[in-house]
């Protein structure tokens, strides 16, 4: 890439060997379950979580969804965090399509929901109220700053949500990252979950894709679901072909993106006007000081005109910028960046 893109890791493209894999992918259609490409890939992607069964769906949002609308009836209502990406970022699908009510609760700063909170939000046995059905956790939580949530943690959710009769299910964008951030199998982080989606795009370099999982009744489910909202594709297989080296190959890495963010945040924090506010597994999130002489606009303004790198700014009260590491952004790379910031404050 002859520009720096520090924006997301969704921006990652895919690799060379994926680029091979998919003009040789083996296909079928896979609304006839014919493709072997997206077959194996969902039975990899199941076998590795430790679930019974797994689908194929073109994005996050639209994993999430199914899964919504296959675990809830219309009328339902969920509990999940105010900052969790489910409710603020995915246009209120769940509502605005499944006829689901979401009932938030605020996400700590680790990424975690209070279990305390999660109870107060239970709506009881009353015809005045919904049902509750569902608590949905984010792992990593993106809003927290990529937040890696731990197995004790979503054990003991699962574990409350089993004893109050709800489902538990895990938007599991990058819980790859996770993952490699704990040195733990996966499967420990999705125990005890019914449903876990996790995202082949992203650090895993595909160019698109999800997957969605758990038992065969809810997949089947699913599936249906993933129909009504178009999102069953046919020769499918080109983009598995991606996705199983993102699944065997690319998540074996990911520590590779947080030692490049640790190093990145290590570089800035060196230089003056430049405040880290946190860095957890491939996100550095940071804010400039007051006396710095750019705005947080002109900063990334500058950068991307001066030195085609390109950065996040958001606000969540405070203006910040935010990174994510990925597979195209190595040690060099991140030495350009650190020169590039300390050149337009200075
Ligand atoms: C990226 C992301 C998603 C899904 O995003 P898509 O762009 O629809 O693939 C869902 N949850 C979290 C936490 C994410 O970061």
């Amino acid at each position: 890439m002859e520009y720096i893109d520090l924006r997301s890791d969704t921006v990652s493209h895919p690799t060379v060997a994926m680029r091979e894999a998919m003009a040789k992918a083996r296909v079928g259609d896979d609304v006839y379950r014919d493709d072997p490409t997206v077959n194996q890939l969902e039975a990899d992607a199941a076998e590795i979580f430790g679930m019974e069964a797994a689908v194929f769906v073109t994005s996050g949002t639209q994993g999430n969804l199914c899964a919504l609308m296959s675990h809830c009836q219309r009328g339902d209502s969920i509990i999940v965090g105010d900052l969790s990406h489910i409710y603020e970022f995915e246009q209120g699908g769940m509502a605005q399509i499944g006829g689901i009510l979401p009932r938030t609760v605020p996400v700590q700063a680790d990424g975690t929901l209070c279990l305390d909170d999660i109870e107060k939000a239970i709506y009881p046995d009353d015809e005045h109220k919904p049902v509750t059905r569902l608590i949905g956790l984010e792992n990593t939580h993106n809003a927290a700053g990529g937040m890696p949530i731990s197995a004790a943690y979503t054990t003991a959710v699962a574990e409350f949500a089993r004893n109050k009769g709800l489902i538990l299910h895990i938007d599991g964008a990058r819980i790859f990252n996770a993952a490699a951030a704990y040195g733990v199998d996966v499967k420990e982080l999705a125990a005890g979950a019914h449903s876990v989606t996790f995202c082949l795009s992203k650090g895993l370099c595909a160019p698109a894709g999800s997957i969605l999982m758990g038992s065969h009744d809810f997949i089947r489910r699913a599936r249906r679901a993933r129909k009504a909202l178009g999102g069953s594709l046919r020769q499918a297989g080109i983009l598995a072909a991606a996705g199983l080296i993102a699944l065997h190959e690319m998540k074996d890495r990911l520590h590779e993106d947080h030692e490049h963010a640790m190093l990145l945040a290590e570089g800035l924090s060196e230089i003056p006007d430049i405040n880290i506010e946190s860095q957890n597994t491939n996100f550095v999130v940071f804010s400039l000081s007051q006396r710095a002489k750019l705005s947080v606009d002109a900063f990334v303004g500058s950068l991307r005109a001066e030195y085609n790198i390109f950065m996040s700014p958001y606000s969540r009260g405070e203006k910040h910028v935010r990174m994510r590491t990925h597979y195209w952004i190595d040690k060099k790379v991140i030495e350009k960046v650190v020169a590039a910031v300390s050149s337009v404050l200075s």
